[in-house]
């Protein structure tokens, strides 16, 4: 499976060039997306998630198998229920129902994706739960928890249904060490055969995590590559 980019461009309503002819070939592993505030990773992010459209260029997702579409045929599905089907998507900011528990959001957000069988979404969302470490806090409300415990929460939210592209962008903004390590251990979890783009400033969360990656600034690629080369070039 492959994310071919290409050409993308996008200005907004105010006039702000955001994406300026954006082209990127993102295979399988962990991806990183480098830039610094207002270098366009929230656009792209947002485009390839199909939140928001480009005034130009593609997003494409080739190599999945046809099966993995079913019941629907691929040929029958546009690129962008294509994308949606399989994309697990952790924005910047995402708010929480304050009143309700992690357990039960999970659950409902396991049926909105098409997970039928109550007893099916009770073991994923267990399985989940355990996984981003709130198992013995599910039953409490999200009001109640830290920063950290809602990126957790968010990513247990984006891998319901077995996301083969996974986009996680800007996660560790706002945590502390101890939970931004926490955070990295989950994604470097994450399986190889899965697409993760994780967009980020903090150059040591690409160096870390990434074996490939784009810089980009003001809107425009300005280099790709191993990140470790790249970056020891900065
Ligand atoms: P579009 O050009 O896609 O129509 P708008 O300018 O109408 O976008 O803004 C869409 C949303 O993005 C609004 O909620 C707006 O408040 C927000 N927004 C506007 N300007 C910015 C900005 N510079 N950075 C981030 N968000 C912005
Ligand atoms: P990053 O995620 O790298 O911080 P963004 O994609 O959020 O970058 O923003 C790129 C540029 O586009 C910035 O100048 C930002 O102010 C502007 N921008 C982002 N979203 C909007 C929007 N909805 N409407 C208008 N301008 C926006």
């Amino acid at each position: 499976m492959q994310l071919e980019i290409q050409d993308l461009s996008k200005t907004y309503a105010n006039g702000v060039r955001a994406l300026k002819s954006i082209s990127l070939t993102i295979s399988q592993g962990m991806f990183g997306l480098l830039g610094p505030n207002g270098a366009g990773k929230s656009s792209l992010m947002r485009t390839i998630a199909t939140l928001q459209e480009a005034d130009s260029g593609s997003v494409r997702l080739t190599g999945l198998p046809v099966d993995s579409y079913t019941p629907e045929r691929l040929d029958v599905l546009t690129q962008k229920d294509a994308v949606r089907r399989v994309l697990g998507y952790l924005p910047q900011e995402f708010g929480v129902y304050p009143r309700v528990t992690a357990e039960a959001m999970l659950d409902h957000i396991a049926s909105l994706k098409g997970i039928a069988n109550s007893r099916e979404r009770k073991e994923i969302v267990e399985g989940l739960l355990q996984k981003v470490n709130l198992y013995q806090v599910r039953k409490k409300n999200l009001g109640t928890y830290s920063g950290g415990m809602k990126q957790r929460f968010g990513i247990a939210q984006a891998l319901i249904g077995s996301p083969r592209l996974i986009i996680v962008d800007e996660p560790t903004a706002g945590l502390d060490p101890a939970e931004r390590n926490r955070f990295h251990n989950l994604l470097s979890e994450i399986g190889e055969n899965t697409i993760v783009i994780l967009s980020t400033h903090i150059v040591e969360d690409v160096t870390n995590l990434c074996s490939d990656m784009a810089i980009i600034c003001l809107g425009e690629v300005v280099a790709t590559g191993d990140p470790n080369d790249l970056v020891a070039g900065l």
